[in-house]
């Protein structure tokens, strides 16, 4: 179903996010915002802040925030549409959905369609044509039920290079579309193609159940082909963001609140067919951290079992520290040597393995007994470093609490005084910190590197980046009408020296035009991460962060977002502008022989300095 802009504009203004997130957190009134404890991260003290005026939340414990929608998405694990109809439900407005849509909906469907027509002729060659017999086979000896095969789509593309490629012809399929989806290719001669060929066909789903994409597995393994043959990324599929079975998946992921991480996809539909509904497979790439974004929205807790070689306990550590960065609760599940999922269900049944589900260790502990495998605790050196190594994955725990208590489980192991572990952790928290840090800094302040790397071959000066911009940006995030307009009557949104700085004024800019600047409008529009976790700080931080700062405020001595702010800060801004520039110009003066050009250079200076004069009397009046 898909609901107007219109009308989700219409329920976001007349939503009032206090007391919707107050039906779910308890919250009390502190200076001009509402904090209570984060349901999102188990905290003592509340850094969950709800902005009335704003009408937007964030955390500042784990970093969780939005706008309205956001938080009922993110609490409730309920998709986009799925939290607007509660809200409209809540106000009694009421949505119609609309039919028809955009012509950009419209390409896609033609993508979604062509994946449909693919995965029904793969469908039909695995059931009824008599090459098909060594696939069919090969699914029988793997145990996978014909029921288990139609409900994951399982098909068989035959030999041969012309197959599907005439089925596509017969369809009247877009062949350049096909193409772009992968299921054809062309060869050196301009000649369309079938790319899969010979192999076993798992369509891969959207979490909405919409074909998009295939992964082709070899019937005989050869040196010279791949085993595993994927679709490329393309309009519809995006590899990073997609998890295999999911769809089939979800609804028991949410009901038991647990999921099971496996790596192929046969371990995906063994595991499902024997009534271990709850899992994923990160099939075709190794866990990234959009897939862990996805699994979030249904649950927080998750098991990884992954092979037993050493590849894939490789793999599993590898993906534990990504999981525990964004606040899994992780635990471990080894099978015995030898075994992968596949096998072991259809060995020992579903029992047995609830078992092994059951007697899952936690992360800390299984990579204890990786490196006891490794024997790196006969050794005092290894040993320190393998320490080093716990403590260095235990830092990843954002829970301070949980934390302290997993350490107390390291030092009670090795017999360690935990002042000692606490020191080493406290170091290996410090390069955490400091790595995000330089991170994003990076991130935010580009602009300076760039100008700094193009001084190797341009003699021009640059604009150096005004330490006002940054304010300014707060303030256009108010949402008040008089501040917006004044800034953008008197600052231009190309003079943000910062990029991005320049990018999300130039999107208040745009909301401007459009009549939507409020926060909740254009935080939803900031596609980035980073820069919308940025906003949020920035438009939150100081009321937040500081309690001396909202008595204050609460007192009504300090108002930060008044207009008379505004028209300083812009002040402070021009003022910086123009000192910059008569720096730069004295640059070209002393590095130039032009004098023509000084003499021009000068008399603007001198304009420069009147400017200047009368601006900080300005200042100096209010
Ligand atoms: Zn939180």
């Amino acid at each position: 179903m898909r609901i107007t802009e219109n009308k989700i504009d219409e329920i976001r203004n007349a939503a009032d996010i206090v007391d919707i997130v107050g039906g779910y957190v308890q919250l009390r009134k502190r200076g001009k915002n509402f904090i209570g404890l984060c349901p999102f991260h188990q905290e003592k003290t509340p850094s969950f802040t709800v902005s009335d005026d704003k009408q937007i939340y964030h955390c500042f414990g784990c970093g969780n925030g939005g706008n309205v929608f956001k938080f009922l998405m993110e609490f409730k694990n309920i998709s986009f549409v799925e939290s607007v109809e509660e809200i409209a439900a809540h106000l009694g407005i009421k949505i119609q959905t609309e039919e028809s849509t955009g012509d950009q909906q419209n390409e896609l469907e033609v993508f979604y369609d062509i994946n449909v027509i693919a995965a029904r002729f793969f469908l039909e060659h695995l059931t009824k044509s008599a090459e098909a017999e060594e696939a069919r086979e090969y699914l029988k000896h793997r145990k996978i039920k014909p029921q288990t095969q139609r409900s994951f789509g399982i098909g068989f593309a035959p030999f041969g290079w012309d197959n599907f490629l005439n089925h596509a012809k017969q369809n009247k399929i877009d062949l350049v579309k096909a193409k772009q989806l992968g299921l054809i290719d062309t060869n050196e001669r301009g000649e369309y193609y079938d790319k899969f060929r010979a192999r076993i066909i798992f369509p891969i789903f959207s979490p909405n159940g919409r074909v998009i994409a295939f992964g082709g597995r070899v019937l005989q393994n050869a040196d010279n082909v791949a085993k595993y043959l994927n679709s490329p990324e393309s309009q519809i599929y995006f590899k990073r963001k997609s998890l295999y079975g999911l769809y089939h998946s979800k609804d028991e992921i949410r009901k038991l609140d647990r999921a099971i991480l496996v790596e192929g996809y046969m371990d995906l539909v063994s595991l499902y067919q024997a009534g271990v509904k709850n899992v994923v497979a990160s099939s075709g790439t190794s866990l990234t951290d959009e897939q862990i974004q996805l699994l979030s929205r249904f649950t927080k807790n998750i098991f990884v079992l992954f092979d037993s070689d050493s590849a894939g306990q490789k793999a599993a550590l590898r993906s534990i520290e990504l999981l525990l960065k964004q606040n899994f609760e992780v635990k471990v599940i080894t099978l015995p040597k030898g075994e992968d999922p596949d096998s072991f269900i259809n060995k020992f049944g579903k029992e047995q393995f609830d078992e092994e589900v059951t007697s899952a260790v936690n992360f800390l502990e299984y990579q204890t007994s990786q490196f006891e495998l490794q024997g790196m605790f006969e050794d005092p050196a290894e040993m320190t470093k393998a320490i080093r190594e716990l403590v260095r994955t235990l830092a990843l725990v954002n829970d301070e609490l949980k934390r302290n208590l997993l350490m107390k489980t390291i030092s009670k192991k090795f017999n360690l005084r935990e002042k000692l572990i606490e020191s080493e952790l406290n170091a290996a928290l410090l390069q955490n910190k400091t790595k995000v840090e330089t991170q994003a800094s990076k991130q935010f302040f580009r602009s300076e590197e760039s100008a700094a790397e193009s001084k190797l071959t341009l003699p021009v000066v640059h604009v150096n980046q005004n330490p006002n911009e940054k304010e300014l940006l707060r303030l256009l995030f108010s949402g008040d009408e008089k501040i917006i307009g004044y800034i953008f009557d008197n600052v231009a949104v190309e003079s943000f020296v910062n990029t991005n700085y320049m990018k999300l004024a130039e999107l208040v800019h745009d909301g401007w035009n459009e009549e939507k600047f409020s926060p909740a409008d254009l935080v939803e529009k900031i596609e980035s991460p980073e820069l919308k976790n940025f906003v949020m700080k920035l438009s939150l931080n100081d009321e937040a962060i500081s309690k001396k700062w909202d008595d204050l405020a609460f007192n009504g001595k300090v108002e930060k977002d008044t207009f008379e702010h505004a028209v300083e800060t812009v002040r402070s801004f021009q003022i910086f502008q123009i000192e910059d520039e008569i720096k730069r110009n004295n640059k070209i003066i002393s590095e130039s022989k032009d004098e023509l050009l000084h003499i021009e250079l000068l008399q603007r200076n001198r304009e420069l300095q009147d400017d200047r004069k009368a601006m900080l009397n300005l200042k100096a009046n209010n």
